[in-house]
């Protein structure tokens, strides 16, 4: 079958031949259709984040995919089923994470990752999963679906933002998205139900497709360059949510400023191991006297598919195919890695229904 992967050694995504996988006990064989790129995929490219499989010269990439049941093996799902697989898996054996349903509270030697750490990814003709780890999905889901797993993201970590505000009577007024990449403004999207008013800020000129994303949604887009994140209150107003999908490990920092009395950030970036200086003093006291709240986010597990679903459902019509501009032949590898200022999503395209 075919695959998209990165041998060791090598800085490009290759389209390579491989066996088709065998589904063991409990898994099923899953027919792959689409699987979605974003920032984390080049990370893995450029070995900034996560590894090669033990014992493999190559890894197959690929966290966000949308597939057919091809071969339902020993399992309850149905041959023909729509699924999205999730993304972590345990090492050698469960840990208490895995055991309690929570993978994606694990620390990241206590789980694989596919398609970033450790774990064969899903660009491929086929791919095999335990059961418990394939999210059945409406038939409608047959192109958006690889916007489940993202989406996932931002539900487990609105989740937790929300649980740290839920002991007083929090206001959503006004929310601002820090970056926007796919991550940025899937949550933008799904953000216009929640509050009255939203920004999201980048750092492009007119005219760009995401600014018309944005705009479209109904939301003010912030540039950066102009008007930093620690000046949005003067320049805007003081923001009751921070939604940092960036990497830009200085804006953890100032999402404290950007913040109302009792607002929240969350942070989802993965920076390098920038240094830099931080006004500390004066930032411990603004969380402290402002009852503000920082919590960082990563992953999500079959619940926060199961309401990303939920969420993708009720967003316009327009906004899906708005977002994936470009869809592309596994044979393109290039042009699908390939970054330029017009595209936002890309998808590589392994089979129809
Ligand atoms: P992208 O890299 O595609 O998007 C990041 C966006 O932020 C880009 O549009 C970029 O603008 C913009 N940006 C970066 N720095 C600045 C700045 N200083 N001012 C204004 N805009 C800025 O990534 P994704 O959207 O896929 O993901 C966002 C981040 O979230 C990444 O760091 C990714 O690794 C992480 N992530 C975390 C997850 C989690 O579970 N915690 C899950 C998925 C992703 P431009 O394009 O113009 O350079
Ligand atoms: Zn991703």
């Amino acid at each position: 079958m075919r695959a998209i992967a990165v041998e060791r050694g090598d800085s490009q995504p290759r389209l390579i031949e491989k066996p088709r996988p065998e589904p063991g006990p409990g898994e099923a064989l899953v027919r792959t259709l689409r699987v979605g790129i974003d920032g984390t995929d080049f990370e893995v490219i450029d070995g900034n984040h996560g590894g090669f499989p033990a014992d493999s010269d190559h890894q197959v990439l690929g966290h966000e995919a949308v597939g057919v049941v091809e071969a339902s093996n020993d399992t309850d799902l149905e041959e023909g089923q729509l699924v999205v697989p999730t993304v972590r898996r345990p090492p050698n054996t469960a840990n208490e994470f895995f055991r309690r349903g929570e993978p994606d509270m694990a620390p990241p030697d206590q789980c694989l990752e596919r398609g970033i750490d450790g774990a064969h990814g899903y660009m491929a003709d086929y791919f095999t999963s335990p059961e418990a780890f394939l999210v059945p999905v409406p038939a409608a889901f047959e192109a958006t679906g690889i916007l489940i797993e993202p989406m996932s993201n931002t539900e487990k970590a609105l989740e937790h933002a929300s649980a740290s505000r839920s002991a007083f009577d929090w206001q959503r007024d006004a929310a601002l998205v820090l970056g926007n990449g796919p991550l940025g403004l899937l949550t933008l999207a799904r953000l216009q139900s929640e509050f009255d008013r939203t920004y999201c800020l980048g750092r492009r000129d007119r005219p760009d497709p995401t600014i018309d994303l944005i705009e479209r949604l109904g939301a003010t887009y912030v540039d950066s360059r102009e008007t930093p994140v620690t000046d949005v209150p003067t320049a805007y107003e003081p923001m009751d949510l921070v939604y940092e999908a960036t990497g830009y490990a200085k804006h953890a920092f100032d999402t404290i400023d950007a913040l109302e009395q009792n607002g929240v950030g969350v942070l989802l970036g993965l920076p390098g191991d920038d240094a830099f200086d931080v006004e500390g003093g004066r930032l411990h006291r603004s969380l402290v006297q402002g009852n503000k709240a920082l919590v960082g986010s990563v992953n999500s597990h079959v619940t926060h598919f199961e309401t990303a679903c939920e969420t993708l459902s009720a967003l316009p019509d327009w906004f899906g195919d708005a977002l994936v501009t470009d869809v592309f032949e596994p044979a393109a590898v290039d042009d699908a890695f390939s970054r330029s200022p017009d595209r936002i999503k890309t998808v590589i395209e392994f089979g129809s229904r």
